[in-house]
């Protein structure tokens, strides 16, 4: 037999050694099931989440799970909750093409479209088989209308898959919106420190903080309420306006979720925060009492003062029947330029500025 030099048998040793942490390594990182989907480390597939049919309407949700080689964190990206807003979708797309799932660390959810019909039929707000608004009804309920059933689709094969969430929103089809995202604090300091750094990563200047949202988990309405509500930190931007494909608010969608990615460890580099933010303490969704026409007299981004005339709508004849005046100073967020105003439905959004 053959004699092994003492430097044969350590250099064996080692390449043994080597070979087993590799391999343990790798078998630590689980494939990732999602729907009927399972996706093994360092690949990258696309298919359906199902809401099934009931009273003959169900749906499909569009989706796409890179599971990286490496371990690490599962970051869920949600666009189309509402359909008409392009911007979100389309970043997406890109964020698809941009991340290699063998350089990628823990796991990514792309859900492209929430709301397929909405899309399909280029609908604002709601559902068109229920007239139901997607971020309105969280948490869902399987037994409930479509976008009940959507909603908990969402809920229990993404928020409860997820470590965190970024749900992405622009100004609607006929909404013109500065960008801006919303900070929800719950009071819970933790998460909350973690979600400000992923405000702050996402790199939009102005940030409303939103101590609005109920703590009711049944009553949560928004996807990123129930998404905090069960400790998945999350954030929801708004980047695009007036059902635009632009490509700088496209970009800006790409690049916020590189950098939280980035916050995440899930792709290499230092993550850069907004240098200097400008945060919103309080905000104000004022809606139409009356259905007609819609007329701005300010524009996205305008910083109006207390009392000052915003808009007005007229009924179907051309007369004046309610006049919106800024209920403090404070910076039109957005402000719908289309003419339709329909009852009950927002006419803008302004935010009051937090002094320094
Ligand atoms: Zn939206």
């Amino acid at each position: 037999m053959k004699k092994y030099s003492l430097f044969q048998f350590c250099l064996g040793f080692i390449l043994i050694l080597g070979c087993v942490t590799w391999g343990t390594a790798f078998q630590n990182r689980e494939a990732f099931r999602i729907g009927e989907i399972t996706v093994s480390p360092g690949e990258m597939k696309s298919g359906y989440l199902d809401v099934p049919e009931k009273g003959g309407i169900g749906s499909r949700i569009p989706f796409t799970v890179i599971n990286g080689a490496k371990q690490g964190k599962t970051l869920a990206l949600v666009a189309g909750i509402h359909a008409f807003e392009y911007p979100p979708i389309l970043s997406l797309y890109k964020i698809k093409k941009m991340i290699d799932p063998a350089e990628l660390s823990g796991t990514l959810i792309l859900v492209h479209i929430a709301n397929l019909h909405a899309f399909q039929k280029r609908i604002i707000y709601y559902n068109p088989y229920d007239w139901k608004n997607l971020n309105r009804v969280f948490p869902g309920d399987p037994e409930g209308s479509i976008s009940e059933r959507i909603a908990h689709v969402l809920k229990k094969e993404v928020i409860e898959r997820s470590d965190y969430l970024i749900d992405l929103h622009c100004g609607d089809g006929n909404e013109a919106l500065i960008p801006y995202l919303y900070w929800m604090v719950t009071g819970n300091e933790k998460l909350d420190q973690t979600t400000k750094k992923m405000a702050l990563a996402f790199g939009i200047k102005h940030i409303i903080i939103d101590k609005s949202r109920t703590k009711d988990l049944s009553q949560s309405k928004y996807l990123g309420n129930t998404s905090v509500l069960l400790s998945t930190p999350a954030i929801t931007t708004e980047s695009g306006y007036l059902g635009r494909t632009d490509q700088k608010a496209v970009l800006r969608n790409v690049k916020g979720i590189m950098n939280v990615m980035k916050l995440f460890q899930m792709i290499e580099g230092n993550p850069q925060f907004t240098e200097e933010p400008v945060w919103i303490d309080h905000y104000e969704v004022v809606r139409s009492d009356h259905d007609g026409l819609f007329f701005p007299l300010t524009e996205m981004g305008y910083y109006a003062a207390k009392g000052e005339k915003i808009g007005y709508v007229t009924d179907y004849f051309g007369e004046v029947v309610q006049e919106f005046y800024a209920p403090f100073s404070g910076m039109i967020l957005y402000i719908v330029n289309t003419p339709p105003a329909n009852k009950g439905e927002p006419v803008y959004e302004i935010g009051r500025v937090k002094e320094k």
